[in-house]
């Protein structure tokens, strides 16, 4: 079966050849006739095969053409599978589905970071995502505060769902195997946090990671229209040393902090 399809490293091609790591990342998704999936990267078909069984509306979308027949040949018995042969960071869901729907995907590390900006932008109508990606890149985005991977990726999309490393996966378990191993994510929606001046926390929390080793005053005070005094006034407000760092903030905190600054900066 393997012999058809030579993987391609243009597009990072890695296929998970483990039908039962493949059953267990589909698991957490918990795809259902109810549903609707977007799927990213369909490959030859793995996930895609145990998603098209449960029923749900399945979008998948696969950016190499010479996997698209294949793909149309093995999913034409579906009447509930949709193949697409687009880049899935072009589409807008909108263009597929008025409704909200499940995010799934075995991704490559290169398009990991424009993805997450994907879910970021269109966060309100994703409901849970199962995403697999390289180890190190998984570790970053589920990481806790006053760890070294917590960072703004991290913040930004636990401002909107619950972040968990369900499974590591070795290289062994896909063909070509990649150097590096794998990890799964699931992310499900939640309502935890609300933050009416989006704009602002997320020029905040990106300055204050600006230089991770510096003092989070030290880089703070480079936001236009701010003083040194303004910053350890807002710091202060929050009951927080002026020595602390950007990695000790939980999220309540960085809403808190972007709360004070926009009072200070307007006082
Ligand atoms: N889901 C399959 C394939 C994983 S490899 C499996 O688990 O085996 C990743 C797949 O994503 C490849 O088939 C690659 O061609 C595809 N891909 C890479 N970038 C893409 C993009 N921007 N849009 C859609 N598919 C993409």
């Amino acid at each position: 079966m393997f012999c058809f399809f030579m993987p391609k490293r243009r597009f990072s091609q890695n296929f998970l050849t483990d039908r039962g790591i493949a059953e267990r990342i589909v698991a957490f998704l918990e795809p259902g006739a109810v549903d609707t999936v977007l799927e990213i990267g369909a490959g030859r078909g793995i996930l895609t095969e145990i998603i098209a069984a449960s029923g749900a509306r399945l979008y998948s979308f696969e950016i190499d053409r010479d996997l698209i027949e294949n793909l149309n040949n093995k999913f034409a018995p579906y009447k509930n599978v949709t193949i697409i042969n687009r880049d899935f960071l072009a589409i807008i869901p909108d263009e597929y589905t008025a409704e909200k729907f499940k995010l799934i995907g075995n991704i490559p590390y290169d398009i990991t970071s424009p993805l997450l900006e994907w879910m970021l932008r269109f966060r309100e109508t994703i409901t849970r995502a199962v995403i697999t990606t390289q180890k190190e890149l998984a570790d970053r985005i589920a990481a806790s505060p006053d760890s070294k991977d917590w960072a703004p990726i991290s913040i930004f999309h636990q401002c909107f769902f619950d972040i968990r490393k369900v499974m590591s996966i070795s290289g062994g378990a896909f063909y070509p195997p990649p150097n590096v191993k794998s990890a799964t994510l699931l992310f499900s929606a939640n309502e935890k946090h609300h933050i009416p001046f989006w704009d602002d926390f997320e020029r905040i929390v990106r300055q204050a990671f600006h230089q991770r080793r510096k003092l989070l005053s030290n880089n703070l005070m480079h936001l236009p229209g701010l003083t040194r005094e303004n910053i350890h006034a807002a710091i202060a407000s929050l009951g927080l040393p002026q020595n602390i760092r950007a990695e000790q903030l939980a999220i309540e905190d960085f809403i808190r902090l972007t709360k004070a600054v926009l009072s200070v900066k307007n006082a």
